[in-house]
């Protein structure tokens, strides 16, 4: 296979029940045929994250939202592969190149899912007041001149297609939401899926893999309920 690319982009799995928003780079690395697609083949960025409960050492996949260090993974690794994890190849979904959107720039923003599922993007500028208008597939939020909404190590917010239709839906079905915050690298919790429309108390960190937070209460967690944090600068979100 070609030597893989690394540039500024978003990506997500097709069908995860976690997700990773608040990322520390703004490149990806892997092999892209288009700007953007569903077909990406994207490294594996794997971390120690603890053990099995068999005591055996695990890592967290952050692209692919999976745990390594099974015996098959072990074999496969023994093989001579590199280290990899069980979704290596799995096409991923991805925007190259993605917009990147500074709040602290705008006032009036308003996010929105459309029926076409795009994300309509409305603002106006703080310089000058104009209309700032974007229907897209995927964003990025600028997080680097945020107050303190997400850990200093956080540089954007990627707002993907399954987290937009995830929190639409949650708040269609009138499911309690909130942001529960890893209690280990303090990462905002992203529930996708079955999980986005069933309340849980206990999270698993797609930043980190670490699977014991406890939210106080039962909850559908997002890291874009945390944009309602800045009324002053977005007025909607969803
Ligand atoms: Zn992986
Ligand atoms: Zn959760
Ligand atoms: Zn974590």
């Amino acid at each position: 296979m070609a030597t893989p690319l690394t540039l500024p982009g978003i990506c997500w799995p097709l069908h995860a029940s976690t997700g990773h928003l608040a990322v520390t780079t703004s490149h990806i690395t892997g092999h892209f045929r288009a700007g953007r697609g569903q077909d990406a083949i994207v490294l594996c960025d794997l971390l120690p994250a603890g053990k099995f409960r068999n005591g055996a050492a695990r890592h967290w996949c952050r692209t692919h939202q999976c745990y390594w260090g099974t015996q098959a993974d072990l074999a496969d690794q023994q093989a001579g592969q590199p280290m990899r994890c069980r979704q290596h190849a799995s096409p991923m979904g991805y925007v190259l190149y993605p917009d990147l959107f500074d709040p602290m720039q705008f006032h009036a923003a308003t996010l929105r899912l459309g029926t076409d599922g795009l994300l309509q993007l409305r603002a106006r500028a703080d310089d000058g007041g104009a209309l700032f208008s974007r229907d897209l597939p995927a964003l990025a939020i600028d997080c680097r001149a945020l107050p303190g909404l997400f850990p200093p190590d956080v540089v954007q917010l990627n707002v993907t297609p399954p987290a937009a239709q995830a929190f639409a839906a949650a708040l269609q079905a009138d499911a309690p939401l909130g942001c529960s915050d890893c209690a280990r690298c303090g990462h905002p919790h992203l529930d996708l899926g079955s999980f986005a429309l069933a309340p849980h108390r206990r999270h698993s960190c797609g930043h980190c893999g670490h699977d014991a937070s406890h939210s106080p209460m039962a909850i559908v967690s997002t890291p874009l309920w945390r944009l309602r944090d800045l009324p002053q600068r977005i007025t909607q979100c969803f």
